[in-house]
C-alpha cells in the first residue's frame, strides 16, 4: 500500500495532466484507492476529472497548514478515486512556502496520515523545478517523466535528471525514476519514430514499453471532465493508459 507518484518535467504542454487524470482513473478503475492530487495552480487535473476549480479548503489550505489533508480531499464519480483539489490561489504558494518552516517537506507531512488509505497516490505537478515540485518529489516514491515525442523531447531531461539527484541526495533518498514515458507519439511520421529510437537509446531500461498515441479522445477528454476511459473506453488513448497503469502497477 500507499505507492506514490509525482508526474513530474518542468516542460509544459508534454502530458503530465493528462498522464496523471488517466493512470489514477485506471488504477481505480482495476479496484485500487487512488488519490490524485493536483499540486499545479492551473488546477488542470482537479477540472479534468469533473470537480470545479475554486473549492475551498484546497492544496494551498493544506499548504499553507490552514487545513488537514482529509478535509481538503474531495470524491470524485469514479469509484475508488479521491481528488486532493487545486485552486488558482495556489500561485500564491510559490511565494510563500519558502518563508514556512519545514518549506520543502510540506506536501510529504500532510500526506502522511491519508497515504496508506490508497494503494497509489499521483501528484500531478505544474511545469516548473519551483518549490511546488520540489515538495512533490520529497513526497514521493517515484517519479514518472511524461516526454512529448517531438524534436527537443531530450532538451531538459538532463536539468531534470540532475534536480531529482539533487532532491535525492538532499531530501528523500527513496525516490527512484519510475520510467520516463512517450506521449503524444504519432506513428505515423518517421520523426516520432526517430524520436522514440533517440529517447530509449539515451536512457537505456528508464523508458516504458507502452507509448502514448496522439488521440483526439485524448484532447477532448477533459472538456468533458472525464478521462479518457469513460470518455470514450475503446480509443487508441483509453487502449494505451491502461496499458500504462498495468506496467505501472507491475513495477510498483
Ligand atoms: P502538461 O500537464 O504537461 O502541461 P497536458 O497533459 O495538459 O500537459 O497536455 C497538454 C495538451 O495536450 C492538453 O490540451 C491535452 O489535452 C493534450 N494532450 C495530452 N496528451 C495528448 C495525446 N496523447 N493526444 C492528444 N492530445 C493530448
Ligand atoms: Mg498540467
Amino acid at each position: 500500500m500507499g505507492n506514490v507518484y509525482a508526474i513530474a518535467n518542468q516542460k509544459g504542454g508534454v502530458g503530465k495532466t493528462t498522464t496523471a487524470v488517466n493512470v489514477a482513473a485506471c488504477i481505480a478503475e482495476a479496484g485500487y484507492p487512488t488519490l490524485l492530487v493536483d499540486i499545479d495552480p492551473q488546477a488542470n487535473a482537479t477540472v479534468g476529472i469533473g470537480l470545479p476549480k475554486d473549492l475551498e479548503p484546497s492544496i494551498y489550505e493544506v499548504l499553507s497548514g490552514d487545513a488537514r489533508a482529509e478535509e481538503a480531499i474531495r470524491p470524485s464519480d469514479i469509484p475508488g478515486l479521491e481528488v486532493l483539489p487545486a485552486s488558482p490561489n495556489l500561485a500564491g504558494a510559490n511565494m510563500e512556502l519558502p518563508r514556512l518552516a519545514g518549506s520543502e517537506t510540506r506536501l510529504r507531512d500532510a500526506l502522511a496520515s491519508v497515504r496508506e488509505r490508497y494503494a497509489f497516490t499521483l501528484l500531478d505537478c505544474p511545469p516548473s523545478l519551483g518549490p511546488l515540485t520540489v515538495n512533490a518529489l520529497v513526497a514521493a516514491d517515484r517519479v514518472i517523466v511524461p516526454v512529448q515525442t517531438e524534436y527537443f523531447a531530450l532538451e531538459g531531461l538532463a536539468g531534470l535528471l540532475d534536480t531529482l539527484a539533487l532532491v535525492q541526495r538532499e531530501l528523500n533518498p527513496r525516490l527512484t525514476v519510475a520510467g520516463m514515458l512517450l506521449t503524444m507519439h504519432d506513428g505515423r511520421t518517421r520523426l516520432a519514430r526517430d524520436v522514440e529510437r533517440e529517447v530509449r537509446e539515451h536512457f537505456p531500461s528508464l523508458v516504458f514499453d507502452t507509448v502514448i498515441p496522439r488521440n483526439v479522445r485524448i484532447g477532448e477528454a477533459p472538456s468533458f471532465g472525464l478521462p479518457v476511459i469513460h470518455h470514450d473506453p475503446h480509443c487508441a488513448g483509453a487502449d494505451a493508459y491502461f496499458e500504462l497503469a498495468k506496467e505501472v502497477a507491475a513495477r510498483a
